[in-house]
């Protein structure tokens, strides 16, 4: 099938040259209900989530990303961006900070929760403040950049951890920092030895495409290999602005992967994650992540269950290629990490095989080779060292330290046969 990208709805009122400017879409940006009104014929329950502001998440969306929006009270793209009276119910979990990070975060503005990887919130500032956001206990909260003090702080404890290997780039949204400052960014953590990989994680080409220039993309090039880690939600967000954008990191050799959310009403159907799946993969986008919604303060109505995520991912499966199939997980709450979600297709297990019924109903069972025939590789001692340096990160990990240990060489499986 031909994939079609439509254009987004400049009202024509507004200038061509500004539309296209990211400076004017943040100047412009809607945030009181005077200005949402001039876009949409408000609810009732979304005027009095402006009335009751004051007690909601931040409210801000780009003219931009407010023109994807369709009249309909229920339609998808209104449900992220526009405030509903439902938020102010903390629902059913509504946790202050659903994924624990104020238990990780050795220095303000950074999270350690991995052992090889750290989160670096450089601001708080979002174009566009998405009703479903996780980390709503910071995000828009002061809006504003790292203080410098912060910035030195975090800079110095990345330093202080050889085992860090990666560092994602976080907030708030990074591409809404100026191209000086976010290169200034990627050159500090360049001068640091053991950074191998930098994740900027942004909502950007979705919401404000514009802000994505030859210069910006350019300033990150230098800085390789960094990765850019995109979240559309759906495939109408696609537009040929966000084409061009996200096009233009894959040109200049950055990759770029998608982190998408299932949510209720707005994509939690397999019709619609194919579409974005597919769209994105066309642009050489990677569908990395399907995430569960974390169960953040006055997010239950835009959740989904975890049987409704499984079910949707089952009929995905065997149809959709691969290369465009995202992973389902969820984030334990209060920190606990991430979890995969698979389709479960295992009949039975024993010992020595499993038995299982794959997506179309074909049966088979995989039988193991025999349990002392198996060994490790034999060089698996020359790569120990660098595994080991990401335990130094954190506190050791006994259990892993122990599995090193009981690693099966060769050698030790040809003595153990002697000895028996
Ligand atoms: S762009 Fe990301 S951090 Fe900002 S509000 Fe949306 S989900 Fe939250």
């Amino acid at each position: 099938m031909k994939m079609n990208f439509a254009t987004a709805n400049r009202p024509e009122a507004i200038d061509s040259q500004n539309w296209q400017s990211w400076h004017w879409q943040l100047r412009n940006s809607l945030k009181s209900l005077q200005e949402f009104s001039q876009w949409f014929k408000l609810t009732a329950g979304e005027e009095q989530a402006f009335q009751q502001g004051a007690e909601l998440f931040n409210i801000r969306s780009t003219p931009y990303y407010a023109s994807l929006a369709r009249a309909q009270e229920l339609d998808p793209i209104r449900r992220i961006l526009m405030p509903h009276a439902q938020e102010l119910s903390k629902g059913s979990q509504g946790l202050f900070d659903p994924l624990g990070e104020r238990k990780n975060n050795p220095t303000p503005r950074v999270i350690h929760r991995y052992p090889d990887r750290v989160l670096f919130l450089i601001t708080d500032i979002c174009s566009v403040y998405c009703r479903f956001c996780t980390r709503k206990h910071f995000t828009g909260a002061e809006q504003a950049f790292i203080r410098e003090s912060e910035y030195q702080n975090a800079l110095a404890y990345i330093r202080s951890k050889p085992g860090v290997r990666e560092v994602i780039l976080s907030g708030g949204d990074p591409l809404t920092l100026s191209d000086q400052q976010l290169d200034r960014v990627l050159t500090d953590l360049r001068k640091i030895e053991h950074i191998e990989i930098i994740r900027i994680g942004t909502r950007m080409p979705v919401v404000c495409p514009m802000r994505i220039t030859e210069g910006l993309v350019k300033i990150i090039r230098k800085h390789n290999p960094v990765f850019l880690m995109t979240h559309f939600n759906h495939p109408r967000e696609i537009t040929i602005e966000a084409k061009m954008a996200v096009e233009m990191f894959v040109d200049h050799g950055i990759p770029v992967m998608n982190q998408m959310v299932l949510l209720n009403g707005v994509n939690n159907h397999p019709a619609i994650v194919q579409a974005l799946s597919r769209r994105l993969l066309f642009l050489r986008v990677k569908p990395y992540y399907m995430f569960q919604c974390d169960p953040s303060e006055g997010s239950d109505h835009l959740r989904t269950s975890i049987e409704d995520s499984l079910a949707i991912q089952k009929e995905l499966w065997g149809t959709l290629s691969g290369l465009a199939m995202p992973n389902l997980s969820v984030d334990i709450p209060n920190g606990g990490g991430k979890v995969a979600l698979v389709p479960d297709f295992l009949i039975e297990a024993s010992k020595e095989k499993r038995t299982y019924k794959g997506w179309d109903g074909v049966t088979a069972d995989y039988i193991n080779p025999c349990a002392n025939q198996i060994f490790k590789p034999i060089d698996a001692s020359e790569y120990e060292a660098e595994w080991r340096t990401t335990q130094l990160a954190k506190e050791s990990n006994p259990d892993l330290t122990n599995q090193l240990l009981r690693i099966p060489t060769k050698e030790r499986l040809h003595s153990e046969a002697q000895s028996r």
